[in-house]
């Protein structure tokens, strides 16, 4: 597919990093183009990019939000997010769907989703890059977060769908994670597990409104008390739990209280910043992992090389270990 960035082919580098830096939201959209792209030329002027703004990146707030398909994600961060853009900060709703193909059509990226945010000076929307991998659609965002940065975005959501290993993902690149839950649904059929629970930050209650009230009160309650016997963690933050109604916009102003609240006590006792390295170092190590699986499988002929061991090693004539050793010399 021609990228955006590729069609029109004549703009320097230098003056995608003015315009980027300048918040022009085309400058942002192609320079993002530019970091998905998988051309070999793509690849390194987006690395060079990247580099050069570096400095410029990290002073946002991070938020990640996460919820099954239906929950109101959507609903929620157009809501949540005219709050910040109607108090003037500028936002940035960035997702990552693993399962997202520009061509094929996306959980999150499909939609006509968040009408009005998309429409707001003051906001930026993009979908989640495409790709065959977890790791590499995470790359991606992660990237096109640190663009946003340098484009002066003060606040990044990173939203993502309740399944596989995104949440986990999302997890490690953002300062704080918001789960939206359902009143009533149950744990299994709202398939969160116990430990998405554990990852969050905060969770909030959606669609307490109309009949619904009564019951996304009581699922608090019993979050509370569930939330309660969990065991202490690193940033030394209870985690809160509260109902809010995305549509009728109500309690959207106390999750930012919350988040607010977060970030006081975690840049005071010294977890905001802790984290922030711990997770640019576990991103490096993860790049070194796929750099490397990246070069072995790209090896000629090693995708029939491969092949022939399996069947030596199924019919016990050949060890793993010297199958291993042959592939690397
Ligand atoms: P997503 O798949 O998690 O992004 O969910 P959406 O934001 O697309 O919402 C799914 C459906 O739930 C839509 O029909 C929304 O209008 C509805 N919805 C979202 N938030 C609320 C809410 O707070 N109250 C009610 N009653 N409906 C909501």
């Amino acid at each position: 597919m021609d990228s955006t960035f590729r069609r029109t082919p004549n703009i320097h580098l230098q003056d995608l990093i003015d315009g980027l830096t300048s918040g022009n939201r085309v400058f942002l959209s192609r320079a993002i183009t530019l970091i998905e792209s998988k051309r070999v030329d793509d690849k390194k002027e987006g690395a060079e990019l990247i580099d050069r703004i570096i400095s410029n990146t990290g002073k946002s707030l991070r938020i990640g939000i996460t919820g099954v398909p239906g929950v109101g994600k959507s609903t929620f961060i157009e809501a949540f997010g005219k709050l910040l853009t109607d108090a003037g900060k500028k936002v940035a709703v960035l997702s990552i769907d693993p399962s997202s193909s520009r061509t094929k059509g996306s959980i999150l990226g499909d939609k006509t989703r968040m009408d009005e945010l998309s429409k707001d000076p003051n906001a930026f929307i993009r979908p989640s890059a495409s790709g065959s991998s977890l790791g590499g659609v995470a790359s991606s965002t992660r990237e096109a977060m640190l663009l946003c940065e340098a484009a002066g975005f003060e606040i990044i959501i990173v939203e993502t769908v309740g399944v596989g290993q995104s949440e986990t993902v999302v997890r490690d690149m953002v300062d704080y994670f918001l789960l939206l839950m359902l009143a009533g649904g149950g744990d299994e059929l709202q398939g969160i597990k116990r430990g998405i629970m554990e990852m969050a930050d905060h969770i909030v209650i959606n669609k307490a409104d109309g009949a619904n009230i009564k019951s996304a009160k009581k699922a608090r309650d019993d979050y509370k008390n569930a939330v309660h016997l969990f065991p202490p963690n690193e940033a030394d933050w209870i985690i809160p739990v509260g109902v809010c109604s995305s549509t009728e916009k109500s309690g959207i102003k106390d999750v930012w209280m919350e988040i607010d609240k977060y970030q006081t006590h975690t840049e005071k006792n010294g977890w905001f910043a802790e984290n922030r390295q711990k997770q640019a170092i576990k991103w490096f190590h993860e790049r070194i992992q796929a750099r490397l699986e990246e070069t072995f499988y790209s090896k000629p002929n090693i995708k029939i090389e491969i092949q022939k061991r399996e069947e030596l090693i199924s019919s016990q004539k050949l060890s793993v270990r010297k199958a291993v050793d042959e592939l690397f010399n």
